[in-house]
């Protein structure tokens, strides 16, 4: 990758200029909350749980995009003080509930707090994602959103057998491409729109930063258990890379051989 990375308050890039055509991004990336939100009254144990943040999907976004030789923009503040891959009128933008967790902090918020939530964590995270966008756009750069998650093995109290999602919205290209990668580990369980889609309101992202665009998209879901440690992350890391670079490739979005090979 290329260039140092940036951290504005709540948006971080890294690799601005890369090369490759990946774009990817990370809105659940971390559940750090600023100080004026009082913690969101969260227990301790709920501030760092899968509710406030995708454990592992940083890591594993931070490793795609270096070996794909793309850009990585993430969000640094938990999705429950703003989901950024939810539009400002979603409730689940500011969830009171996430599955079994209240937010206190997230009860009876006014306009204006909902206003102000918006304007210091979405509309920066976007705006990045745009500048970025642009920024390829004028230097003839293709580009390809790849948006990174992890889910909970358990939801509701059901196990989920799903170990990678690949999501897609309307435009299902890159979601295809991938999931005909011959590179497909036989023995991983890969589902197309699960455990979420797009009728959950995940595509958010996908649909404003990708398809609104033109630009091929996909959202990766791996399954947080497999993203415990370093090399858990290196190795689904490496799976994935395996499936995306001829993906990418096979939709004309980067070049065979040379640096990204
Ligand atoms: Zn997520």
């Amino acid at each position: 990758m290329q260039g140092e990375p940036q951290t504005d308050a709540m948006v971080e890039i890294i690799g601005a200029d890369a090369k490759g055509a990946a774009l990817v991004l990370c809105e659940h990336a971390a559940h750090a909350i600023p100080e004026r939100y009082n913690g969101l009254g969260l227990t301790p144990e709920a501030a760092v749980s899968h509710a406030a943040w995708d454990p592992g999907a940083r890591d594993l976004a931070v490793y795609l995009a270096d070996c794909l030789d793309g850009t990585l923009i993430a969000a640094t503040v938990s999705r429950l003080v703003y989901d950024c891959n939810r539009p400002p009128e979603a409730a689940s933008a500011m969830p009171e509930k996430s599955e079994l967790i209240e937010v206190p902090g997230n009860v009876g918020l006014t306009d204006a707090q909902r206003a102000e939530r918006t304007d210091t964590v979405y509309r920066p995270f976007c705006a990045a994602v745009s500048n970025v966008v642009a920024a390829r756009q004028q230097r003839r750069q293709p580009t390809a959103v790849i948006t990174v998650h992890s889910f909970t093995p358990v939801y509701y109290g059901e196990t989920r057998e799903t170990e990678i999602g690949i999501l897609h919205d309307c435009d299902s290209d890159l979601a295809d491409a991938i999931l005909h990668s011959p590179a497909k580990a036989a023995e991983r369980v890969i589902h197309r729109n699960q455990p979420y889609g797009p009728e959950d309101g995940v595509t958010h992202s996908l649909q404003i930063h990708g398809m609104a665009h033109g630009l091929p998209n996909v959202m990766i879901e791996v399954r947080n258990d497999l993203l415990q440690t370093p090399e858990d992350v290196a190795d689904i890391g490496q799976e994935l890379c395996a499936m995306i670079r001829p993906a990418l490739i096979d939709l004309g979005l980067q070049p065979e051989g040379g640096a990204n090979a």
